[in-house]
């Protein structure tokens, strides 16, 4: 049976890059299906109930400034928001928001169910319906067929998930949920290169089981963030406390005594797991040195006992698991509410895929999420937003658009991922971005809603909260500038206990803003009219004048590599006919298939020498 309906873009998979994806499509004007398990999972975190965090709440930024609806859904049902690395630099300051779980899935249903173009269809997609090199379509569980111009991709964790707990195992796409074993198979037939990664989870812990009194209470902070530019702190919902505690030798004992019946030590385990989110057993084996692990007690929301143990993800057996968890300060009488273990399961090497999301070898078939190697709801939601709004292209017949390395970290995320492939699983760090200092998570907004608009996927009212911010921001600044203070007078004298050098001649105040000692706040209130009431404008011009050095300086960089950037390199180059190159640097190009120049330049082993060749050898064949 055909699906009554035809759609532009069917995007399969309704987690964290596939809500974003289909509410990209849809908000461009595709008719639009999102095709997933189960209706109730919408939105659904496998792990952590967390978002945000370095490098994350960047991504998080950058889908709201394209209007999407991760920071929204979270600000509805963040229940405790830090700002992380508060005293550094604007560059590496990130927010961090607990999540209630169920909050955040009602809000992302709540977002989905009133997308205009956008249809929720509850079923399992077991094939796609491929002509030649062309995706066309999926068939369900029931045969039922689905036929679209695109077709999104966000499996998550699910194809050819295996389960471990201890040396146990079964199929299973997360705890609770069945794996996607029959597309799993589908997509092993297709020319696309696969492997196998892992991911783990900690058991989760009754909080009336839990003595709080011997742990460390972690509030949230008292001027509250908000992740979307247009949320308020008063969106929020009730703000309650984490705890911290520590594993220690007699934990570690445990483990340690017990590692042969671990599935990864016992060799039961191929795929990679994550680096930068180890299993305790991982840890233990790793850091040897290292007597105690922090471990964070996060609750999963207001209305449960649930806790997540945050620092003792494990895939040991139950029995062990519940002897290390009573080893833990607070925990002595812990009841587990769920075992923690990890899950297997297949992705797709990134480097198939061209900068838009969409595959090499499959026309109109895009990917984003989990199956691309990456890890974390806020990669995949931020891949999510950018191949459905390329779907959304591809059926407009317009043509793909993804950030460069220099305008956002998705940028970053999709540069690294097709042209450096993983063999583990990727999360993002601001560490990764070269141009920090303007990709900052505060002006996330400023790099990128105009394009969103342009794009057609930010509406009207983020539109209009969007310029009043960027109007007001450029008047505060010409009001700063304006403003001139003179040696000896009151306005001086007011700032001579704080500043380093009494003033030996008039000064704009924007200028002042640049010293050290000196910030917005102390210098706002000299000029003449009203501050602005909005404190983001506040910061943002604190921001920009203070750093206007560096940022000019890494915008000089910038341009300087822009004409490589801009040089694109056609899919079907073939290298070995660029004379000059040596065989394995004919390979490299060969394989990742490099986009643009400057992209070609970025895979190890590619020299520049070798990028002067490429470019040699476009001039010739144009
Ligand atoms: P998912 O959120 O997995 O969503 C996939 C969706 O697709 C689901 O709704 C599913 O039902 C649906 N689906 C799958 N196949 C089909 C099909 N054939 N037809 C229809 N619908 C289908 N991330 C971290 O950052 N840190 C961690 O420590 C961490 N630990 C994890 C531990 C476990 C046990 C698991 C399961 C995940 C963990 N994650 C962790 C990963 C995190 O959950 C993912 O990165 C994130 O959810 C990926 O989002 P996604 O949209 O790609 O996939």
């Amino acid at each position: 049976m055909d699906y009554p309906t035809r759609f532009d873009v069917l995007v399969i998979g309704g987690g964290h890059a596939g809500t974003e994806a289909a509410l990209a499509a849809a908000r461009m004007g595709c008719k639009t299906l999102l095709l997933t398990h189960n209706v109730e999972t919408l939105g659904q975190m496998s792990c952590n109930p967390a978002i945000g965090g370095i490098g994350k709440s960047h991504l998080v930024r950058e889908i709201d400034a394209l209007g999407g609806a991760m920071a929204k859904a979270i600000d509805l049902a963040g229940i405790q928001f830090r700002v992380l690395n508060s005293r550094k630099g604007p560059a590496v300051r990130a927010t961090r928001a607990q999540a209630d779980r169920v909050l955040y899935k009602a809000a992302i249903r709540e977002i989905l169910e009133n997308q205009p173009n956008l249809q929720i269809f509850q079923q399992a997609a077991d094939d796609l319906i491929v002509e030649g090199d062309k995706v066309c379509g999926a068939v369900t569980q029931t045969g039922i067929k689905i036929y679209a111009t695109s077709v999104v991709l966000t499996t998550g964790t699910f194809l050819g998930g295996v389960i471990h707990l201890g040396l146990e195992n079964y199929s299973g796409g997360r705890a609770g949920d069945p794996p996607s074993t029959s597309l799993a198979k589908r997509m092993r037939e297709l020319p696309l290169r696969v492997g196998r990664l892992k991911t783990g989870t900690p058991p989760r812990i009754d909080a009336r089981s839990v003595d709080f009194s011997v742990m460390e209470a972690q509030p949230s902070d008292e001027r509250l963030p908000v992740m979307s530019f247009i949320g308020k702190p008063e969106d929020h919902p009730q703000q309650i406390s984490c705890y911290i505690t520590h594993t220690n030798e007699r934990t570690h004992e445990i483990i340690r005594n017990n590692l042969d019946r671990s599935p990864m030590y016992a060799g039961v385990i191929e795929g990679v797991g994550p680096r930068y989110c180890p299993s305790i057993e991982d840890k233990i084996h790793r850091f040897t040195d290292k007597s105690s692990h922090q471990i964070f007690m996060e609750p999963e929301g207001l209305t449960t006992p649930e806790l997540y143990p945050n620092g003792i993800s494990t895939s040991l057996p139950f029995d062990v698991q519940i002897e290390l968890v009573r080893t833990i300060r607070g925990l002595e009488s812990a009841h587990i509410t769920r075992p923690g273990y990890a899950i297997e399961y297949d992705f797709f090497n990134p480097q198939d895929l061209q900068p838009s999301l969409e595959t090499k070898v499959i026309h109109n078939l895009f990917f984003a999420g989990q199956i691309n190697g990456t890890t974390g709801y806020e990669e995949a939601a931020a891949q999510g937003l950018l191949a459905g709004m390329n779907a959304a292209r591809r059926v407009q017949e317009k043509e793909s658009w993804s950030p460069r390395r220099d305008e956002a970290y998705l940028g970053v995320l999709v540069d690294d991922l097709i042209t450096l492939g993983t063999s583990e699983p990727y999360r993002m760090f601001t560490s990764r971005a070269e141009y920090r200092l303007l990709l900052r998570e505060d002006n996330a907004d400023l790099r990128l809603t105009e394009k969103g608009r342009e794009l057609g996927l930010v509406d009207d009212l983020r539109w209009a909260a969007f310029q009043t911010k960027r109007d007001a921001i450029e008047l505060e600044k010409a009001r700063l500038k304006g403003t001139y203070i003179h040696p000896n007078t009151p306005a001086s004298t007011s700032l001579a206990s704080k500043l380093s050098q009494p003033l030996n001649k008039e000064y704009p105040l924007l200028d002042l803003l640049k010293r050290p000692e000196l910030d917005y706040w102390d210098l706002a209130h000299l000029a003449p009219g009203d501050l602005p009431q909005d404190p983001q404008v506040q910061e943002q011009v604190q921001i920009q004048v203070k750093y206007a050095g560096y940022i000019d300086r890494q915008a000089e960089d910038i341009l300087r590599v822009r004409r490589q950037e801009d040089t694109k390199l056609p899919l079907d180059l073939d290298y070995t006919q660029v004379s000059g190159l040596s065989n394995e640097i004919k390979n490299k190009l060969a394989n990742v298939k490099p986009a643009t120049l400057a992209q070609a330049g970025r895979i190890p082993g590619v020299t520049p020498a070798a990028v002067s060749m490429l470019l040699v050898h476009l001039k010739k064949r144009s």
